[in-house]
């Protein structure tokens, strides 16, 4: 069924020109799906450039097929992969840290950020920088340098808008409302793979089972993180970040069917809610047409077949994460950011083997506890200081871990 709106918006017919478009993380779950949105929106928009980690062929063929004027790939090694593939196309590569800069600020007006983890934020921040709009994934920035990266972007004009499915519901439910009349904002979660099991057999969890997600379909750092709702954690302080709300009024709520992505409560006791199949690429389509609507693929919502939908509350014991989020984000300071880093180093290790499914949250909790009493947790003042916290909790973090695999083994 389509609405006057959606009529409007047909794909193919470009309402206010071609949008000029540049993919960060061109070549994982949420670059996936942008990248899929659109070829099915031929001429409506122009791709500038698309970045990747190391897989120089992957990032040569999307660069080839969405006609990009710039590939560039992190891992240096690649370069001669790249260019060799890219050979007569036309299509300039880069590589370094340094290229994944270059592509955010080249000429594009609107840059996705879906670079996992905090290896994203140089590029992520040059592209608020220029003051274009941002479609923002990657909320591993956000825990690192949320303060710097909205201050930046605000001064610089730029549009954040939220590509993490929660915080684009409630983007789309403060809309509702005026934003002094709001008096709690709700993030779901579907509780993950773990969400009724025992805290024995959570303690054994592989990482096969970890990574086995009952709804989503992500990249495997995000799949862990759910697991150990890690995930939803550092949604709240993604939330703090784009909302502007502090910790007591960020709500979470487990709701297995991940139907009602984000609730936002009004001071009348109005809740305005968001909801939608389970398809990233409706907060994705959101981001990439705003302020405009395009035509979904996602499959559409059928209340009357699901018949029913569930909520409870998170269950504290069984997942720590939450309570050490809001803890961190209580401290300010670079809590949040010693946190987060020690977050990628567990779950990093956890998917090589080196720490058992509890390590993760124990290796995040004693970093933070080492930091603290290092008297580590100043605030960073600007981003080089915010990435040298960043270097210090994972350096931190290995120390820690490797005193958590020894008493495990
Ligand atoms: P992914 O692992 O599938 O893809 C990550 C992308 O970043 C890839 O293109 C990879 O090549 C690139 N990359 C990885 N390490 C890099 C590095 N060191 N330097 C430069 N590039 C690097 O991850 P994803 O699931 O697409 O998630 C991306 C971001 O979006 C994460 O921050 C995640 O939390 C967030 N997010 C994802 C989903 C989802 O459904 N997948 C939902 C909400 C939020
Ligand atoms: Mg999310």
């Amino acid at each position: 069924m389509m609405n006057a709106r959606a009529d409007k918006t047909e794909p193919g017919q470009p309402q206010a020109g071609v949008r000029s478009v540049t993919l960060l993380g061109a070549t994982g779950s949420i670059g996936t799906s942008t990248i899929d949105l659109i070829k099915r929106n031929p001429g409506r928009y122009r791709v500038e450039a698309v970045s990747a980690n190391r897989n120089a062929l992957e990032l040569a063929k999307i660069a080839r097929e969405l006609n990009a004027r710039f590939a560039a790939i992190a891992d240096p090694a690649a370069y001669g992969e790249l260019k060799d593939a890219l050979a007569g196309s036309g299509i300039e590569a880069g590589a370094g840290e340094t290229s994944l800069i270059e592509a955010a600020e080249r000429p594009a007006d609107w840059v996705l950020a879906a670079i996992v983890g905090s290896a994203g934020l140089k590029s992520a921040l040059a592209a608020a920088r220029r003051g274009v709009t941002v479609a923002l994934a990657n909320k591993e920035c956000l825990v690192c340098a949320g303060d710097l990266f909205m201050r930046i972007a605000a001064e610089a004009g730029a549009q954040v808008l939220p590509v993490d499915s929660e915080h684009n519901a409630i983007y789309q439910a403060l809309k509702a409302g005026r934003r002094e009349d709001v008096s709690r904002i709700i993030l779901t979660a579907s509780g993950g793979p773990f969400r009724t099991w025992t805290l024995e057999a959570m303690r054994k969890a592989t990482r096969e089972q970890a990574l086995k997600h009952p709804n989503w379909s992500m990249g495997a750092k995000i799949t862990i993180d759910s697991a150990t709702m890690m995930n939803k954690g550092l949604e709240l302080i993604e939330a703090h970040h784009l909302f502007d709300m502090e910790a007591a009024g960020l709500d979470v709520l487990v709701h297995p069917q991940s139907i009602v992505h984000g609730l936002v409560e009004y001071i009348d006791g109005s809740v305005v809610a968001q909801l939608g199949s389970h398809d990233m690429r409706i907060p994705i389509a959101y981001c990439l047409a705003w302020p405009d609507r395009i035509q979904g693929p996602a499959a559409r919502l059928d209340l009357a077949q699901l018949g029913t939908l569930s909520f409870e509350k998170p269950d504290p014991i069984r997942f720590p994460a939450l309570a050490i989020t809001k803890r961190a984000l209580e401290i300010g300071g670079a809590a949040p950011t010693v946190m987060n880093a020690a977050n990628e180093v567990a779950v990093d290790a956890f998917l090589h083997d080196r720490v058992g499914f509890a390590g993760i949250v124990e290796l995040v909790e004693a970093t933070l506890e080492a930091a603290e009493r290092r008297g580590a947790l100043k605030e960073p003042q600007n981003i080089e200081e915010a990435i040298g916290v960043d270097h210090m909790a994972r350096s931190l973090a290995h120390d820690r871990l490797r005193e958590i695999a020894a008493k495990a083994s």
